[in-house]
């Protein structure tokens, strides 16, 4: 294993030191038992950076987080920061740091613990093993096109314009992302736009198609239109392996797909930007799909496994340590099967714990794995 693997922890607000608290003792448990090598960088982000230096990002730490192997964030935000203008409140530095890293890609996976299968709101036997990826292309698309803006029009009405648009460059890169990590998956690929009533969507299709073709035969590309993708992920979403989709439609894909598991507290992501040409390297940043959660905040009541699952997407992308990342969710499956459970996956005969036994657990569940 190579010297140094660095990543700066960004706790947050709200749950977020105490889910990041979990992550820190695995990394620390990896260094000790593995070797692993993690140099470790805490930092400030959002509420709790506007508290001590009055930004949500000091421009020290948007450095670092260019610096570093990987960034790990909890959660920002709180009803104590709600009145402060929207550019300088928590969510302000979790937006820097999206667009100054050029996070394009964001990877949202659904996987359903056979544990937990009872909470998801579909029958057990149409989610049972379920497991895909979803990669949401992000800093393109409806969000971002021009022009856009509401006018006046000269009969009172009003006229509200957004632009639907993507160059073949933005959508090869997310492709690109895509094909790499099916590779490191099933290998399926399908690709989910409008090209029946879209020209971008057509574009989109070309691209995809045009590249899987040109360097990427080894994967198996399929096309959806989203409307269809919607109802597919309810009827049988086990027919996918990895969705490669839009802005808007990975927006909302991605919030369906993610309901499919049930519970908040179990959601990681991924966001993803351009590799160096030079090195390979590419900035990345790590962060569960749940907020602050202010209503259960300094409680020791929160799940910290979206956290952790978010590191294990972190050693698999950012470091190939698929090994340690496939024992890290084998740990949580371990715990979750022994009948351990935080507030929010709670069902009747199972033993509720907190936030840090939930993490000892898992600690222990670790050190017991072989190899
Ligand atoms: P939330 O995700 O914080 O909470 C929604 C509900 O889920 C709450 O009842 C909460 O207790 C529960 N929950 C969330 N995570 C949990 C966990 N790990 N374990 C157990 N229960 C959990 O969403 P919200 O209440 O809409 O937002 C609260 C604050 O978080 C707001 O300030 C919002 O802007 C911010 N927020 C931040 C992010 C982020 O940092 N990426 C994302 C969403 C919301």
């Amino acid at each position: 294993m190579p010297q140094s693997r660095t990543l700066l922890l960004l706790a947050g607000d709200g749950i977020g030191p105490e889910v990041t608290r979990q992550v820190r003792r695995v990394v620390d448990w990896m260094n000790r038992a593995r070797g692993a090598g993690f140099d470790v960088v805490e930092e400030l982000v959002g509420g709790a950076a506007i508290d001590r230096h009055g930004v949500p990002l000091t421009d020290e730490t948007m450095a670092i987080a260019h610096q570093v192997d990987a960034v790990l964030l909890g959660a920002v935000g709180g009803p104590r920061w709600d009145d402060i203008e929207f550019a300088r409140r928590p969510e302000a530095g979790l937006l820097r740091l999206r667009k100054e890293l050029g996070l394009f890609a964001n990877l949202r996976p659904a996987k359903v613990f056979s544990p937990l299968i009872d909470t998801s709101p579909l029958k057990p036997d149409v989610v049972e093993g379920l497991d895909l990826l979803i990669v949401r292309e992000l800093t393109g698309g409806v969000y971002f096109g021009e022009p856009r803006g509401i006018t006046e029009l000269p009969d009172g009405g009003r006229r509200g314009v957004n632009t639907q648009v993507y160059t073949s460059h933005e959508i090869r890169r997310v492709a690109e992302t895509a094909f790499d990590i099916a590779r490191r998956r099933g290998r399926r690929v399908c690709s989910v736009e409008k090209a029946n009533v879209m020209e971008s969507g057509r574009l989109w299709r070309e691209e995809v198609t045009a590249l899987a073709a040109e360097s990427h035969t080894d994967i198996e590309l399929s096309h959806m239109y989203a409307d269809n993708c919607a109802m597919q992920l309810v009827r049988n979403p086990r027919q996918f392996d990895v969705i490669l989709t839009d802005n808007l439609f990975g927006d909302l894909l991605s919030d369906e797909a993610s309901m499919l598991t049930g519970s908040l507290g179990m959601l990681p992501s991924a966001s993803l930007g351009p590799a160096d040409p030079a090195t390979g390297r590419r900035p990345a940043m790590y962060e569960p799909v749940h907020g602050s959660a202010p209503d259960i905040a300094g409680r020791d009541m929160a799940n910290p496994i979206a956290t952790l699952l978010s590191f294990a997407m972190m050693l698999r992308f950012s470091f190939d340590l698929g090994a340690e990342a496939d024992m890290i969710e084998a740990a949580v499956e371990k715990v979750l099967s022994g009948g351990i459970r935080t507030q929010d996956i709670m069902t009747d005969g199972m033993a509720r714990v907190s936030t840090s036994v939930m993490g000892d657990s898992i600690l222990r569940a670790l050190e017991r794995m072989p190899g």
